[in-house]
């Protein structure tokens, strides 16, 4: 969908809908922070209840590791590092002023050194666990409530061990059909494609990334990494097998989490403002009383919680009420009035602006079917536009005027940068199924790769 008012350009639209949406306070006074309001934490507990359900359903255990993090079991992987040292926020302070300690801006230095201690033997793999964290990192680019923070999160980040490539390969593909899963619970379309080596964890076997749609270009929205033994090599995670002969273990990992939101904030809102799916909306409608001198009881088949009660006396007041359920992106309106409770009606207004007048006994009917068909809509809009982005190119004034294009590109750096140079894009990644295209700048050799601009 992604209609924006046209007036506002898109970072000051942004800052509107989340802020009028309910969503988020941005107007704490350190940069990167924002607070959290109760009508968007409660979209995000939704959010994580389902991916909560979904991993005790796929047998991987909730841990928590400390947000303190000692620099001497960062440092046993040089690369990774190297790559997250500036961004780190350090701790001043701390008792033993011989000890270095920084905050966790991700989980692998905190828990690779203590799996070298969990994992002595083949019994003790696999090992699969996660835990559902906020993590920091010193963000020197312009930061955007919800996409890019200082305090990152809530996020989940599954982390695992095997004793063979095949099962870290078989937990990664697990890993992107759990990352599936959460789209369509949200209504979002995303794109998935195969990380470059060179944006790849240092090491690693390789990555697949998800994208979903921002504005004109897209942001990373999950990635599920094959770390291959790299990691086990460099926080030394054995295990002994038969005749007690010693292996490191194969690793991967993969987070997501509050870019669901954005993800949805940024797809599925209008002029009016957001527009919240109905499986992860905590409201999912709203029963508005005009001018009734008593309350009557009308049976939408939603539990108490899932629903918000209001009475007005005025047209003033209604048109307030209106507006506020819309830009907070309810799913349902139901208004009823002394006309309709005559009649044993009500009026049913769904957030797509579809109306209808339904009677008393049909309206736990009327709910159930809208509610599924607002969700369907809202994710087959999402595809089509995400479907309508996407142009195949073979020069770069093509792949320059598309939203995303599909290009051949060899690989080689020097033709990257001459890609992002010439094309005002990045290099996403190239096509899940491997598939030829010839470069589109040196001519040779080359895959199907995404180029987009990326929020
Ligand atoms: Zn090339």
């Amino acid at each position: 969908m992604i209609i924006k008012n046209k007036t506002l350009d898109y970072a000051t639209w942004w800052n509107k809908i989340i802020q009028e949406g309910d969503i988020v306070d941005i107007r704490y006074d350190v940069k990167g922070f924002f607070v959290w309001k109760p009508y968007g934490f409660s979209i995000m507990k939704n959010i994580k209840s389902n991916w909560e359900i979904l991993f005790k359903k796929n047998n991987i255990k909730e841990v928590y590791f400390p947000l303190f993090v000692p620099v001497e079991y960062a440092a046993k992987n040089k690369s990774w590092w190297d790559s997250f040292k500036e961004q780190a926020f350090y701790v001043l302070g701390y008792y033993d002023k011989e000890k270095r300690i920084f905050i966790r801006p991700t989980g692998e230095p905190a828990m690779y050194p203590v799996f070298s201690k969990w994992i002595r033997s083949h019994r003790d793999l696999p090992l699969r666990i996660y835990q559902t964290v906020m993590s920091y990192r010193n963000e020197t680019k312009s930061t955007k409530s919800l996409v890019r923070d200082v305090e990152i999160g809530p996020w989940y980040e599954i982390h695992t061990c095997h004793s063979s490539a095949k099962e870290a390969e078989e937990e990664i593909n697990l890993a992107i059909k759990m990352n599936e899963h959460l789209f369509n619970l949200s209504a979002i379309a995303y794109l998935k494609v195969r990380k470059p080596k060179a944006d790849c964890f240092p090491g690693s076997v390789g990555a697949v990334e998800f994208y979903t749609l921002m504005n004109d270009g897209v942001i990373e929205n999950g990635s599920c990494n094959n770390l291959g033994q790299a990691y086990a090599k460099a926080f030394n995670i054995t295990y002994t097998y038969q005749d007690q002969k010693k292996d490191f273990v194969w690793q991967t990992c993969t987070g997501n989490g509050e870019r669901f939101l954005s993800a949805i904030l940024a797809n599925h809102s209008d002029e009016k403002g957001i527009v919240i799916p109905p499986k992860v909306a905590p409201i999912k409608a709203q029963i508005i009383y005009i001018k009734l001198k008593e309350e009557i009881e009308i049976t939408t088949g939603l539990s108490e919680e899932h629903l918000e009660y209001v009475n007005v006396n005025d047209s003033g007041e209604l048109g307030e009420v209106r507006f506020n359920s819309e830009k907070r992106g309810i799913p349902a309106r139901i208004e009823i009035g002394p006309k309709e409770l005559d009649e044993k009606i009500c009026q049913v207004v769904w957030r797509d602006g579809i109306k209808n007048k339904v009677s008393l006994k049909d309206l736990k009917k009327e709910i159930e079917i809208g509610l599924e068909r607002l969700q369907k809509k809202l994710q087959e809009e999402n595809h089509k536009e995400l479907n309508s982005r996407i142009k195949e190119c073979d020069t770069f004034e093509e792949a320059k005027k598309a939203s995303i294009a599909l290009i051949g590109w060899c690989g080689g750096e020097e033709c990257g940068g001459w890609i992002k140079n010439k094309t005002s894009k990045e290099i996403i990644g190239m096509t899940l199924k491997p598939s030829t295209k010839k470069c589109i700048h040196c001519g040779e050799k080359g895959e199907a790769t995404y180029i987009a601009k990326s929020y």
